[in-house]
């Protein structure tokens, strides 16, 4: 299949070449050349690339002194602090596999994760510690995560920077407000317990980084139980390379990255860990996103680099006291996840003087495919171009061929940043990988330019009265009326038409707007047929962590008030 042709013009980004080192080299080298540069903030404190590093290392031979070795998984359930990335790096050392646990998940989905992965070693917060240990079982050797072996606990507080020969207080574990955690027993053991005991280094274990997996990553939790992507080595510096090179002007050593993206996420992980690493930038850790903690940060610390979700930039243009902030540190923002409303992308920018652009990715694909250029032609309402060594086709869903310029199909991705395939799933590896393309099972259009446009993912279509409505377009308009602050679209089972459309929308404060209003704002933009015939006005929506809209969600609540009436 005959790929889109790249010629981007200097001024969008230069090529690239992707270096075979593996992850954890990553951090070497930068700790080599910035060992002074902080790399780490969070509450107030700082760690040194110096001081990363030695902490990985710790921990990597801390892992490998209780017998985790190459290609073994270890998962990671925490928020994002200081710990999230040691443990991240320190599992890459070590040779294993890291496998990112979302802390919110609740057991049935920590017991999936966990059972799939076949993970032996986990490293979670202690505050989260009480789930994981009602999934193990009161005799965790026998219940159902036998390949459990390994339980590190750590505390908030244990990721802070140390006094030297006291590298990790144990102090706050007798804090009466933490939960009782058996340490010593059922492979139980202190993060701080593991760091002390474990030689500085860790034995050297030789990585192939074409081939060896570096990260498990679950997907796909959208649409049931979560499948295992497996990220190589490659895969992860690829990414995090080709976004380097996507935002050029940014210097090694002066930027700022502001972490407010879960790094449990893969775009947290290489658009914002991953990249401050590679540019030896410092992280500024925020454990959740909360509007006030966001933008006094911001203004205290000034981060120059702020990639988020669209959520994230709808919050703080809509939060009443914006003004009192200076934001105007803020130079490059990527947006990614969801698509980015045109009015939230210029009132950002206007906000803080940065750029703000909208790209595209997904777990399969480390994640980012398509970005719109920081400094070059940008186009509105589209994901962009597709980033150095990726190429990108749209094809017809039905017979597979590629479409020309200007006509809806699935879309193709193909680079180093594409998986290796799904863990333990040869069957949807072969659906989702096909003579080297990944089909992302998203809609989209390319221009004459080779801009990509995301139409919608393939299963969101409506189909009311046979035409195709895409959520994503009635989404738009919506968003575009002055009283409503977030919008989400769906189908809903209609007798007559089959499918019809049914929008629920957050209004923003102090405004009110009635149906028939938000009937006619649509009508006067929309063909009849994409018009939403129901409403539903709430005070919030379901998100995911990283703030996707889930209209799962959305449809099971409709299934059940169904069933109710
Ligand atoms: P995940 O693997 O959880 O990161 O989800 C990837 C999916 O998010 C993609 O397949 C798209 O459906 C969606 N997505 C990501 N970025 C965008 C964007 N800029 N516009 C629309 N949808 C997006």
């Amino acid at each position: 299949m005959k790929p889109w042709l790249r010629h981007y013009p200097q001024e969008v980004a230069p090529d690239v070449d992707i270096p075979d080192y593996s992850v954890a080299e990553l951090l070497r080298r930068t700790a080599e050349g910035y060992p002074e540069h902080t790399a780490l903030y969070f509450h107030g404190k700082k760690m040194k690339y110096r001081e990363l590093l030695a902490a990985a290392n710790r921990l990597a031979a801390g892992l490998q002194a209780l017998g985790v070795g190459k290609g073994e998984r270890v998962a990671i359930m925490l928020p994002n602090c200081p710990q999230t990335v040691i443990a991240y790096f320190g599992t890459l050392m070590a040779g294993a596999i890291a496998v990112m646990t979302n802390p919110l998940y609740v057991e049935r989905e920590l017991e999936h994760q966990l059972r799939d992965s076949g993970a032996s070693a986990i490293i979670v917060l202690d505050l989260l510690y009480p789930r994981l240990a009602k999934v193990r079982g009161e005799e965790p050797e026998n219940g159902p995560l036998p390949a459990l072996r390994h339980v590190i606990v750590t505390s908030i507080k244990d990721g802070l920077p140390f006094p030297k020969n006291q590298l990790y207080s144990l102090k706050q574990r007798r804090d009466g407000k933490r939960p009782a955690v058996p340490y010593g027993r059922h492979g139980v053991i202190a993060y701080t317990r593991l760091l002390r005991r474990a030689s500085a280094l860790p034995k050297e274990t030789p990585i192939d980084s074409a081939r060896d997996i570096a990260l498990l990553q679950y997907t796909g939790g959208t649409t049931g139980l979560a499948k295992g992507v497996m990220l190589t080595h490659r895969n992860l510096i690829a990414n995090a390379v080709q976004t380097a090179a996507w935002c050029y002007r940014m210097e090694d050593g002066r930027e700022r990255f502001l972490a407010a993206l879960p790094l449990f996420h893969v775009f947290g992980l290489t658009v914002v860990m991953n990249q401050a690493v590679l540019r030896a930038g410092m992280l500024i850790l925020l454990p959740r996103f909360e509007i006030e903690p966001v933008l006094e940060t911001i203004k205290n610390l000034k981060p120059t680099v702020f990639p988020g979700a669209p959520t994230m930039y709808v919050a703080i243009i809509n939060y009443k006291n914006v003004n009192k902030y200076d934001l105007s540190s803020i130079e490059a923002c990527v947006s990614g996840a969801a698509p980015l409303p045109l009015e939230v992308q210029e009132r950002f920018e206007a906000l803080t003087g940065g750029k703000l652009i909208e790209g595209y990715g997904l777990t399969e694909s480390s994640p980012v495919t398509h970005a719109n250029p920081l400094w070059g032609k940008r186009k509105i309402a589209t994901i962009g171009l597709p980033i150095p060594g990726t190429d990108a086709v749209i094809v017809d869903e039905e017979t597979g061929e590629p479409l020309p310029p200007g006509q809806i199909g699935e879309l193709l991705v193909r680079g180093p940043q594409v998986m290796a395939g799904y863990w333990n799933r040869p069957e949807e590896t072969a659906a989702a990988l096909r003579e080297g393309w990944l089909y992302t099972g998203d809609l989209a259009v390319m221009d004459g330019d080779g801009y990509f446009a995301i139409v919608d993912r393939k299963k969101d279509v409506i189909i009311a009265g046979g035409f195709n409505v895409y959520p994503r377009e009635v989404e738009e308009v919506l968003y575009e009326h002055p009283a409503v602050k977030e919008a989400a679209v769906i189908g809903v089972k209609d007798a007559y038409r089959g499918e019809t459309v049914k929008a629920f929308i957050i209004l923003k404060e102090g405004r009110t707007v009635s149906r028939m209003q938000l009937d006619r704002w649509c009508r006067e933009r929309l063909a009849a047929y994409k018009v939403p015939h129901q409403y539903a006005f709430r005070e919030e929506l379901p998100m995911s962590m990283i703030g996707k809209v889930l209209r799962r969600k959305l449809h099971e609540e409709e299934a059940a008030a169904v069933k109710d009436a």
